[in-house]
């Protein structure tokens, strides 16, 4: 049995806490059963995996990388297939490119993939329409709880032990597509995207020719043999942890050999998911084998905790304080100055560098009020974190049809005022994080009737293909801005008075 730690933190010490978004199941014994088998299964992601990531936070903390948080607001198990898995990962790299031409450092990508199955609600019940009438159900709390059909929301154990198998099929697609050249820009290559949906034509041209200048230099490195990231100093974007063939930064090919793989062939890509099931969390909290006291969520390389359960004294806290793996912090309207040194301090009491992220997501119309003051308190505190905006978190209405959405313009608005406040604070804004499908407008001008059509999404609202695009290119051309000084370019203007 391991030694009992100083601090007093057990994988299981969270259970004496008050615990929010708490799940009532029905039979807690066959909870405790499915968990338990949950703990003889092996870990999806290794330790030493998730020690890489800390470092490249790190980076991402000394401004030598940016980070991409992105994915889908929840997974389904339903969604699990080939094709979506391929598009998701497409659209991820894609995006990360387009960052790479504007900031000129590697990307850090986590996505929200393999895992983000669980959803913090705002009510516990909800009132649906069966068969014509009015009824109040449990909320759907995403599938590795209960079901999306109203008359499946009993929460139901197995639904977990089946969410460590669609995590880790997943996970091992995702590793087969990268270990297999899926990021070798081919499908991917960006003079291959459609730019149909654009409906401005000034717009179009900027992307274009975006599009064409990064794959004239990528075919330009690939020619001479030169990866477009061997000039980089840190963190190096071109190993890939969750590929057994190339998981350390020895592996990397030679740029000067003829057949080498260029890094964008091969690239990190971490798995995150918000850790609000604890009991699914602990299962798959693993000693590590080499450090004594050290304990690793496997579940995930990162996780976060949501801003509905970051309450100081509350079992989410307690146990993401004693995991190694970088740990994402919402942080929104409700948390007070002190309270977040406060959370920092328990957190990481040590002031590690790669450990916290804060994820800021107060909405458009709170950022000005809040951003500054965490912002500064966060200074004084001397804490390491990096800062990341999620612009899709605080942004939610709800469409007279009852369909929960945002407008794409108010996500530009509080995406531009944090970096805009980040820069007026002597602070910056390191990382961008955003979830696909579906928004009203960006430059497919998606309007509130065609919602409907195309919501792909069960519970939250994120952004479409297209609308991530606009998202990269607006972030890509401020962090070239931000490089080179100078005005803003036609993608920029054009999205901030909303095309
Ligand atoms: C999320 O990121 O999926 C989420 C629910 O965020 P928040 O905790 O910020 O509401």
């Amino acid at each position: 049995m391991a030694a009992l730690r100083e601090d007093g933190w057990t994988p299981g010490s969270w259970r004496t806490k008050p615990f929010a978004q708490a799940v009532q199941y029905p039979d807690e014994a066959e909870l405790e059963s499915v968990l338990g088998t949950i703990k003889t299964l092996p870990p999806l992601v290794t330790p030493s995996e998730i020690d890489r990531l800390r470092d490249q936070v790190a980076a991402v903390q000394r401004n030598e990388a940016f980070l991409l948080h992105a994915g889908d607001c929840a997974e389904s198990f339903e969604a699990c297939t080939e094709s979506n898995l391929r598009s998701k990962l497409g659209l991820i790299l894609s995006v990360s490119l387009i960052l790479i031409w504007g900031a000129r450092v590697p990307i850090v990508r986590v996505g929200r993939i393999a895992g983000q199955y669980a959803k913090p609600r705002s009510a516990p019940t909800e009132v649906v329409q069966i068969r014509g009438e009015p009824v109040e159900v449990p909320s759907f709390r995403g599938d590795n709880v209960n079901g999306l059909s109203p008359t499946d929301r009993t929460p139901a154990p197995a639904r977990l032990l089946q969410a460590y198998f669609y995590s880790s099929a997943t996970l091992n697609h995702l590793r087969a597509l990268l270990a297999s050249g899926f990021a070798s820009l081919g499908e991917n290559h960006p003079s291959g995207w459609s730019l149909g949906h654009v409906r401005s034509r000034e717009l179009r041209a900027e992307f274009t020719a975006i599009a064409s200048a990064l794959s004239d230099a990528l075919d330009f490195s690939r020619v001479i043999g030169l990866s477009p990231s061997s000039s980089s100093s840190s963190p190096s974007p071109s190993s890939l942890p969750p590929s057994s063939s190339s998981s350390s930064s020895s592996t990397k090919p030679s740029p000067a050999h003829p057949h080498s793989h260029s890094p964008l062939d091969e690239v990190d890509f971490y798995t995150s998911h918000e850790g609000l099931m604890l009991g699914y969390e602990e299962a798959l909290t693993r000693a590590s084998h080499s450090t004594p006291h050290a304990y690793y969520n496997t579940s995930a390389h990162l996780l976060w905790i949501g801003d509905r359960t970051r309450q100081l004294t509350g079992a989410h806290v307690e146990y993401f304080r004693g995991i190694r793996n970088p740990i994402g912090v919402k942080v929104g309207p409700s948390m007070g100055g002190s309270e977040i040194v406060e959370l920092l301090d328990i957190l990481n009491p040590d002031k590690e560098p790669g450990r916290i992220t804060l994820i800021t997501r107060y909405g458009a119309g709170k950022v000005d009020a809040h951003l500054p003051t965490h912002i500064r308190a966060v200074r004084e505190s001397r804490h390491p974190v990096a800062w990341i905006c999620d612009p899709m978190h605080g942004n939610t209405q709800t469409t007279p049809s009852g369909i929960k959405t945002r407008h794409f313009s108010t996500i530009i608005a509080e995406l531009t005022a944090s970096f805009r406040i980040h820069a007026e604070n002597g602070s910056r804004l390191q990382g961008d994080g955003f979830s696909v499908t579906e928004c009203l407008g960006g430059s497919m001008g998606l309007r509130e009737d065609e919602l409907s059509l195309r919501y792909q999404t069960f519970c939250d609202p994120r952004l479409n293909f297209e609308q991530s695009l606009d998202l990269a290119f607006l972030v890509a051309d401020h962090l070239r801005k931000e490089r080179r000084g100078g005005a803003e370019s036609a993608v920029y203007s054009a999205l901030r008075n909303g095309v």
